[in-house]
């Protein structure tokens, strides 16, 4: 399979065709009818230019490395000009440094820049925020996201286009083409009207793994609709992924599956659970690095799967460290958002490692390559119940408690878990403690029990970094 993808080489497209092998008439048909017909319709109606990006993005891939650096530091300047003129954050520090917007004639001027932290953004949104925009009317996403402090971020439906665009030139690198069905697994429900109706048009059945206390019900489920051979494409968090796979596993007849790619996210893909998950799941993985609560879909894994390529054209990816860029040594990777201007991110410290490097892909994108992701090691919960959360779970909930500065959950016993919380204001804690209590209690059926404990920090592991879930030992390792 991955060598027809190889073969295919630059075909590769999300223009209409393409499409794999063996669908029946009415799902190639649909398909179609969705690219040609609906999927414009949709982007007019809710004023986003979704479409327009994709096919930009399904070139600009191709483009040698210098030409989309040439668009970098074009789309660069142009922000910096704008957050100089426009938003109160960047112009008071900018004039601070003596900082002018023509002095961004590349790249490289970034490090002039002042970092920004998730706590700067927390304690004073309306700073970032572009005169004459309204945060109301901004998209909103919100993390707890891969650290432990939650988080609300924003973005102007121009940044929105291009995030779904590149979502999905990330997934047509696995194969998918709009208006093909495929499944998707969440931890917890999306809410919106919109969506569903959305999902429901492109085909996107979605299953939410930690709503209820019955998630074998729910996995059995999912392996119905993947049953169906039309069915080629799963996307989720990599950790609620092995869950589904682990289930597959104890199945003494598993149903069959007929999945082209398998497209996970969220959190650090190690070689076992790739293994683990394509032997059990019958499909080979493609992964994608993305700050989910921060909305960006950073970087993705080609056909040749030798690195991640890092979707240069709407953000530029840079390391802590320059120095550390082909050393094989991880830093920490600053992202700034070149489309955002109603609530810009320049320098945005996100909290991950990656190893950089600067040697090309073999598939000739000219998209420059991340080695590898480093951190975010995921770990799962395992309830008396049988359900399975994952790291996520907690941010989710938890993602727009601004309440709350930081968090630690630590599983103690089979049937405790133990919640730490630095708290940012203490006015509602106590409606918290008790809404976040009935959450658990719900996905449990009543078989855990929340402690509630007060800190004044997150203690650190000895290598420095926070860890914000543990396991009980046993889990820690799952395999
Ligand atoms: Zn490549």
């Amino acid at each position: 399979m991955m060598s027809t993808m190889v073969a295919r080489g630059r075909t590769i497209s999300t223009e209409p065709g393409g499409e794999p092998a063996g669908l029946r008439p009415g799902t190639r048909l649909y398909a179609g009818f969705v690219r040609g017909v609906l999927w414009p319709l949709m982007n007019r109606a809710y004023g986003r230019s979704i479409d327009r990006r994709m096919r930009f993005l399904d070139r600009s891939q191709w483009w040698t490395r210098a030409r989309l650096e040439v668009l970098q530091a074009r789309k660069l300047r142009r922000l910096v000009e704008h957050a100089y003129l426009r938003v109160p954050f960047y112009r008071r520090e900018m004039r601070a440094r003596g900082l002018r917007p023509e002095n961004f004639t590349s790249p490289a001027m970034l490090r002039h820049m002042p970092l920004v932290t998730k706590a700067m953004l927390v304690e004073d949104p309306h700073d970032f925020l572009a005169e004459g925009a309204r945060l109301e009317s901004l998209v909103k996403d919100a993390t707890g996201g891969s650290t432990n402090q939650p988080a609300t971020f924003y973005r102007s439906r121009e940044q929105d286009s291009w995030h779904w665009a590149l979502k999905y030139r990330m997934w047509g690198m696995a194969g998918y083409r709009l208006g093909l069905p495929y499944v998707n697994i969440y931890n917890m429900r999306r809410r919106s009207l919109r969506k569903r109706v959305q999902d429901r048009l492109l085909r996107n059945c979605d299953f939410y793994l930690f709503e209820e206390s019955r998630q074998d019900a729910v996995l059995a489920r999912m392996l119905d609709v993947l049953s169906d051979p039309d069915v080629r494409f799963l996307a989720g968090c990599t950790t609620t992924i092995r869950v589904l796979a682990e289930y597959r596993a104890a199945l003494a007849h598993p149903p069959p599956i007929h999945l082209q790619a398998i497209l996970s996210t969220g959190s650090l893909l190690t070689q076992r659970d790739r293994a683990y998950i394509e032997r059990h799941l019958a499909a080979p993985m493609w992964d994608h690095y993305g700050l989910g609560g921060e909305g960006a879909h950073v970087a993705a894994e080609c056909e040749v799967k030798r690195g991640y390529h890092v979707n240069a054209e709407n953000m530029i990816i840079e390391p802590a460290e320059p120095g550390c860029v082909d050393s094989d040594e991880a830093t920490e990777i600053y992202l700034t958002v070149l489309d955002n201007h109603a609530w810009p991110l320049i320098r945005y410290v996100t909290g991950d490692r990656a190893v950089f490097t600067s040697r090309s892909c073999p598939c000739g994108r000219g998209l420059p390559l991340l080695e590898r992701i480093d951190g975010r090691v995921s770990e799962v919960l395992r309830l008396p119940n049988g359900v399975k959360l994952n790291t996520h779970y907690f941010s989710v909930i938890l993602a727009e408690v601004h309440d709350i500065d930081q968090y630690q959950v630590e599983q103690t016993a089979r049937d405790v878990i133990v919640l730490r919380i630095v708290w940012r204001r203490r006015e509602q804690a106590e409606a918290l403690r008790r809404q976040i209590a009935s959450q658990v209690e719900t996905v449990s059926a009543g078989t855990v029990r929340v402690q509630f404990e007060d800190v004044a920090e997150i203690p650190r592991l000895p290598s420095g970094k926070h860890r914000f879930i543990i396991a009980l030992p046993e889990d820690a390792c799952v395999g």
